[in-house]
């Protein structure tokens, strides 16, 4: 197939569209920002700390020496044990909240689950392990199993710790240890450790009013109870909700997924919208096994860096769109231009306007894309987006949009009293009426921006001295590189922490994982007992830091509130302060330091004498 650039509608009105985003934005915040959600305590109703699909066999608690931590056992732990592995590390453990690998896709099994970019650049390690995705977006199932095929391949299994949470680290100064503790009581003493909880592990509730005395049966997306609903994880048949009156909580990337399965079975579905996702075609077809037996050594990684540019930093003269969807629609509709200008020289100031000129194209198609499926003109309004392509995670389904075409399904659009004015115990009010439910499906999102304690859980980090990472880091990320503080020594962070960002995360976290084995190999070689960087090399990648975080302030108080800019326009933490001149230049500076082999930057001690590794 050619990919061409979209026809997008030319007659719209920027300036008008500028100020109907503006007021769309405002009148949405909310003073109590991250605030306002809920985070029900352990045994209250929508508890998610409790794993609700497999039992949690009895063990003792272990008590052990080992050379590294790895905190997670989602894609990003997966990852940073399999590069440990190459790396020739042997001594090391996840140390996992859920029953098995998967992370969030272990706890999300709701009905409708796909990855929604691309599987043949989402799933890590394609080449490696010899499995082609069996579609364009695979299925919560084929991808948790992509999981375990890695972890299996890897020797992952015998060395983790499942239904295991940390609950405190501490730096032993004397012992140049970590000492890990568990909510199954562990004492484990670890050289290093490696925080790879993902960002978004920990989900939590709408501030509805009421939610506790709500009546009915209440549970999160991440935690889906089929034992309710009827059907399973790999059948989504939702047969016992023939007689149920359903209200779904959410209109993200979750919801729209659910809303399909919910809209076929349920008696009544209300769907409570907030603010209205953009929401562009999925076509996804099977793979093409002509297509998978061309593919040459290499493919994925060479595909991962065109979907970046396509994605992200732009195309370059002579690039071809391979993913050539709704994700590179807007680098693609730019290159077409320069390309036919003949790829002049531009400042990234005029790249950015070009794509803010076709951001605003793209989003009226999507919204006039509304208007041919919906039937009802008020609902069909009701569900456009106003707001900038990146605001919220751009979506892709065809399902969504045809459920509100059926008799049965509702849109209650509660932006007015911006989110869902109060529970009762039989139902939801809106407008001063009360809607009787039976179950209240809250699709309402993670911890992903909320206080670093809130969102990994744990309660005590403390590096040298006693001091809690979480003051050290109350105004601001301090790394180098992203992924070592000082006064944190061999303690290594994953995610999106000052660093190179990638269109394909799960790959980026992969290339953290692969930096982090490298020192900490090389570190156990050369008998380093502790690694931390210095206070001039860590105030310097602040300052490197420094004008991605201006970027991103100004990109996120354009954008109506959620998970990406602190749900208050104010910019903190996640996504704000990253390597500006791009992933593949972030790429080459850490080659060219581990290169070095310096330890550029970094204080390092020696282990005692006959302290070796
Ligand atoms: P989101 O945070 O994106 O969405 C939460 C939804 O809940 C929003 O629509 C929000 O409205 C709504 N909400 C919250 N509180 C209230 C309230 N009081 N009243 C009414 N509505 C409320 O969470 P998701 O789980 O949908 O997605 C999170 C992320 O997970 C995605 O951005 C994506 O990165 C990832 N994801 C990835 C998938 C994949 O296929 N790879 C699939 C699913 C998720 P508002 O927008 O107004 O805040």
């Amino acid at each position: 197939m050619k990919c061409t650039p979209t026809q997008t509608p030319g007659d719209i009105d920027i300036p008008a569209l500028r100020e109907k985003y503006r007021l769309e934005r405002e009148r949405r915040y909310r003073s109590e920002g991250q605030k306002q959600y809920l985070r029900p305590k352990s045994g209250e109703r929508g508890d998610t700390l409790v794993d609700p699909y497999l039992p949690v066999a009895p063990r003792a608690p272990l008590s052990e020496e080992i050379d590294v931590a790895v905190l997670g056992g989602g894609f990003t732990g997966i990852l940073a044990a399999v590069q440990l592995r190459k790396a020739g590390v042997t001594s090391f453990r996840n140390i996992e909240h859920a029953g098995d690998f998967g992370g969030v896709w272990y706890w999300n099994r709701y009905p409708g689950i796909q990855c929604d970019n691309e599987s043949y650049c989402y799933l890590p390690l394609l080449e490696e392990t010899g499995f082609i995705p069996s579609k364009r977006f695979s299925d919560g199932t084929e991808i948790q199993g992509h999981c375990v095929r890695i972890a299996r391949q890897f020797g992952l299994y015998d060395r983790a710790l499942f239904h295991t949470r940390v609950t405190g680290l501490r730096w032993d100064e004397a012992g140049r240890r970590w000492q890990v503790r568990t909510d199954r009581g562990d004492q484990i003493r670890a050289r290093f450790v490696i925080m790879a909880g993902g960002p978004l592990n920990r989900p939590k509730l709408p501030g509805i009013p009421g939610l506790q005395e709500f009546k009915g049966r209440v549970f999160h997306s991440a935690r889906w109870d089929y034992g309710y609903t009827g059907g399973s994880w790999e059948n989504p048949v939702l047969d016992k909700l023939a007689d149920k009156r359903v209200a779904v909580v959410g209109t993200g990337a979750t919801a729209i997924q659910i809303v399909p399965y919910l809209a076929q079975y349920a008696k009544e579905l209300y769907v409570l919208q907030r603010t209205p996702p953009s929401v562009d075609a999925r076509p996804n077809p099977p793979t093409d096994p002509d297509w998978a037996r061309t593919l040459q050594p290499g493919w994925q990684k060479q595909r991962q860096e065109n979907f970046h540019r396509g994605a992200m930093e732009g195309f370059r003269p002579g690039d071809v769109d391979q993913v050539c969807d709704f994700w590179t629609e807007i680098n693609r509709n730019v290159a077409a231009r320069l390309a036919a200008q003949g790829w002049p020289e531009i400042t990234p100031e005029t790249f950015m306007a070009m794509r803010e000129e076709e951001d605003f194209h793209v989003m009226e198609r999507f919204r006039r894309r509304i208007d041919e499926i919906v039937q009802d003109k008020p609902t069909a309004e009701a569900l456009k987006p106003w707001f900038r392509f990146h605001c919220k995670r751009p979506l892709s389904s065809d399902s969504y949009y045809p459920s509100f075409n059926r008799p049965n399904v509702k849109l209650i659009d509660v932006s007015a009293t911006k989110g869902v004015e109060r529970l009762t115990a039989n139902g939801f009010v809106h407008e001063g009426r009360e809607y009787p439910i039976d179950l209240l499906v809250c699709a309402s999102g993670f911890e992903v921006t909320s206080d670093l304690d809130q969102r990994w859980g744990i309660d005590e980090i403390s590096g040298r001295g006693g001091v809690s990472l979480y003051d050290h880091w109350a105004e601001g990320y301090k790394t180098l590189h992203g992924v070592v503080s000082r006064g944190f020594p061999n303690q290594f962070f994953t995610g999106y922490i000052q660093g190179g960002l990638y269109a394909t995360t799960v790959e980026q976290f992969n290339r953290q994982g692969h930096h982090i084995a490298w020192i900490i190999s090389e570190a156990l070689k050369r008998g380093i007992a502790a690694v931390e960087p210095t206070q001039e090399a860590q105030d310097a990648w602040c300052q490197v830091m420094a004008p991605s975080t201006a970027f991103s302030q100004y990109l996120q108080s354009e954008c109506p509130p959620s998970y990406l800019n602190n749900e208050s326009g104010k910019f903190r933490y996640y996504l704000g302060e990253f390597y500006l001149a791009g992933f593949t230049a972030f790429e080459q500076l850490l080659k060219d330091w581990r290169d070095k082999g310096a330890f550029e930057g970094m204080d390092t001690e020696p282990m005692a004498a006959g302290a070796a590794a």
